[in-house]
């Protein structure tokens, strides 16, 4: 598993992230960072106009929304933590802040994901049910899809307590693969991990899957981040698009 090596580019002085091992397949898969407060900015400077758009409401569950051209432009969001089409020119839009994007694509019959992870989503393995509901609706399989987890928050810089610890070890019997213990009531958490062996498991390649190298915690010049900024803290957009 390789890390992911967004490019980042400039333009008009502001600064997007776009994941190449995507891209090259005629996909844009892109995610904002502090340079944009709104959404509408952001979709702006990618040239992706609002009749494009469908986006999730994100209450960190397990739903998945499969949406087509006819689900794009409303002002309504969708109900769901997971968005996936194989529709062309319909923009997936998440909201992050420390929070996982994870951007899928399967290149041969062109389907595409794009999903919101915290720690619930990861509790309820919303990562292996996007890949299984991508290849039962689509006939495609797991091997073949191309992954990108985005820009989130780091496992060093993720402390949890015990309200995140029970439900990860009620959930998963090696939960201690992605805890390390820092004193009686606190860890480390990686979230990144979980989400990447729950789509292994799920049929995924790993060295298909590649990890962004950034931290939305430690760089504060480049992201927002929840557990840096608080309540107050704005959003990450991340984006995906199929070209006819
Ligand atoms: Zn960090």
């Amino acid at each position: 598993m390789g890390p992911l090596t967004f490019d980042i580019s400039t333009a008009r002085n502001k600064r997007v992230l776009s994941i190449p091992s995507i891209e090259a397949h005629n996909v844009l898969a892109r995610t904002s960072t502090r340079d944009f407060a709104a959404p509408q900015e952001f979709l702006e400077h990618i040239d992706i106009g609002p009749e494009l758009v469908v986006s999730a409401d994100q209450v960190h569950a397990d739903g998945i929304c499969i949406v087509s051209e006819k689900d794009a432009g409303g002002a309504q969001k969708r109900s769901c933590d997971a968005l996936i089409t194989n529709s062309p020119n319909v923009a997936l839009i998440i909201r992050t802040a420390d929070c996982i994007p994870l951007f899928i694509l399967e290149p041969a019959k062109r389907i595409i994901g794009l999903v919101h992870i915290g720690w619930r989503g990861a509790v309820k393995r919303i990562a292996a049910k996007v890949i299984g509901k991508m290849c039962s609706n689509f006939a495609i399989s797991a091997s073949e899809c191309i992954i990108a987890v985005g820009p989130s928050i780091k496992k060093d810089c993720y402390e949890v307590d015990k309200a995140v610890v029970l439900p990860l070890e009620r959930e998963f019997r090696d939960h201690w693969k992605y805890l390390t213990k820092k004193d009686d009531d606190h860890w480390l958490f990686d979230l990144e991990k979980l989400c990447i062996d729950q789509m292994v498991e799920a049929g995924a390649k790993e060295s298909n899957i590649r990890r962004s190298i950034h931290c939305t915690h430690c760089e504060g010049d480049l992201f927002f981040s929840y557990r840096r900024e608080g309540e107050r803290a704005k959003r990450l957009f991340s984006v995906i698009l199929m070209r006819e």
